[in-house]
């Protein structure tokens, strides 16, 4: 065991006991260990509890107890160490699971509400890994659109009500994003996402927009991209013929659409935020391919010649890597964490880049969708509304899987509408959730039983600026007791 971090988790433990005295208002406080072999057991239980929740973060309290031979009171009093301890937190940080904790932070630390909505019903792309195309026996390619009626398509009165009813849910102190993705390719439907920018500017909403870049190639257009605050380009591919034969297949006969035209695209996009001063942030959404993991530091390198803010490398969350690629990749990784500031763009590493990443060794199972709900939406382009991706997007075999949609904005029926009516869904299974979809479920279902256990969220061990708070229950927690003098 690890003296050092023994002796500082034991001085951690009894700041919190001083927490607790002086939240109790006592004067004279002084905190002072009164058993000190239990309060080193305790600090080397709550060292195995997080190198536990490392590898396994979704499981319950009850299982960990159980595990690590611990009483729920030791466990409770473990929680509150850890979110206290920034060298804990920092296990959490440092791991393949720390996309796990981003959820936590995003979702229920911060309270954020996310809405997404699919804007668009085509794409001039037909990309071979997308879940939206067939490539038929003939090679060609086959894309799968939305179907539906262009007046049916949200106009001005219906955004402004999704808009007025996020207000409404900022005033109840949760922080709301609005994201313009696909589905399909945004950019084919400029009118509706001219109307998502100009409502989010009045409301002072923040946008983050999803696009393949490749209709980025007039000033209009560009300009209109340049309103979001975050603009996020999908690339894969760093070679002309890959990228052809990735994206289009047979499909690109004319030529119009190429790795050049996209590079020139964002080239030109970086130059006018710019000379305009604006301040959207540029990326790319890199996803880690068998065929483009040796091009992870030479992305890097593009990026920086373009200029832009940050690239997020993601998996192809279909497919593990095979041995030699994983390997490869986790060594690309270390070795630029060695040498990061060498590169001017922001670098980010999805955990579920990695094989002890919980999408991976977690995947039997199911989601009760609904309770998704709390925390996000997304919006096809015809406005109906589902709390899960799989409910929006439309597949190769079917339009949209209507079994997950919870309901229809119109200007009379705003988003609190819908969320008002919501009844629950069928279980979805876990393999068709995206990574964050997967990670929230289980930290759902993990709160949940927590607080059937009698452990209530304040006590959530990756909330860490719950650090200072104290629960009403905390100051008689009988460990904490035995270990710190509370003097009144
Ligand atoms: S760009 Fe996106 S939506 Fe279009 S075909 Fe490729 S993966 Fe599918």
């Amino acid at each position: 065991m690890d003296t050092e971090l023994t002796n500082k988790l034991s001085n951690e433990l009894r700041e919190l006991g001083g927490l607790v005295n002086s939240q109790l208002g006592y004067p004279d406080v002084h905190p002072a260990i009164r058993d000190s072999n239990i309060c080193s057991k305790l600090t080397e239980k709550t060292i195995q509890v997080v190198d536990f929740l490392v590898n396994a973060p979704h499981a319950p309290a009850k299982i960990v107890a159980q595990k690590m031979g611990m009483s729920r009171e030791e466990i409770k009093l473990a929680y509150k160490l850890i979110q206290a301890s920034p060298e804990l937190t920092e296990r959490f940080r440092s791991s393949p699971n720390n996309d796990y904790l981003n959820i936590v932070r995003h979702y229920f630390n911060t309270e954020m509400y996310v809405v997404v909505f699919f804007v668009g019903m085509s794409c001039p792309g037909r990309c071979i890994y997308c879940p939206n195309v067939t490539v038929r026996p003939d090679g060609s390619r086959f894309l799968s659109v939305y179907r539906g009626r262009k007046d049916t398509i949200p106009g001005a009165k219906t955004i402004a009500r999704v808009f007025d009813d996020l207000d409404s849910i900022r005033l109840g102190g949760v922080l709301p994003l609005v994201k313009i993705s696909g589905g399909l390719e945004p950019l084919t439907d400029p009118e509706t996402m001219s109307l998502i920018l100009d409502e989010a500017e009045e409301k002072g909403i923040r946008v983050k927009l999803f696009t393949n870049g490749l209709l980025l190639n007039t000033p209009e257009r560009r300009r209109l991209a340049l309103r979001a605050s975050d603009i996020r380009i999908s690339l894969n591919v760093l070679d002309e013929h890959k990228y052809d034969h990735i994206m289009f297949g047979k499909q690109n006969a004319t030529g119009e659409y190429s790795l050049t035209t996209v590079l020139s695209n964002i080239g030109h996009m970086v130059n006018e935020r710019d000379r305009l001063g604006l301040n959207s942030k540029i990326g790319l959404n890199t996803i880690v391919l068998e065929e483009n993991h040796k091009d992870i530091v030479a992305f890097t390198g593009l990026a920086k010649n373009l200029g832009l803010d940050f690239i997020d490398f993601k998996p192809n969350y279909f497919q593990q890597y095979s041995p030699e690629t994983q390997a490869a990749v986790c060594d690309t990784i270390t070795r630029l964490h060695h040498d990061w500031t060498r590169y001017h763009p922001d670098l980010f590493f999805a955990g579920s880049l990695f094989k002890e990443n919980v999408f991976w060794t977690h995947r039997e199972g199911v989601c009760h969708p609904h309770k998704q709900a709390r925390f996000k939406m997304f919006i096809t382009p015809f406005g109906k509304c589902s709390p899960v991706h799989h409910g929006a997007f439309p597949s190769s075999d079917r339009e949209v899987d209507e079994r997950y949609t919870v309901g229809q904005l119109l200007p009379s029926h705003g988003l609190i509408d819908v969320l008002n009516e919501l009844q629950p869904l069928p279980d979805i299974e876990f393999d068709k959730l995206n990574p964050f979809e997967h990670m929230l479920a289980l930290e759902i279902d993990r709160e949940e039983q927590d607080l059937s256990w009698g452990i209530p969220p304040d006590y959530n061990p990756y909330n860490f600026p719950m650090a200072t708070s104290v629960p009403p229950d905390f100051p008689a927690n009988p460990v904490l007791k035995q270990i710190v003098t509370i003097r009144g």
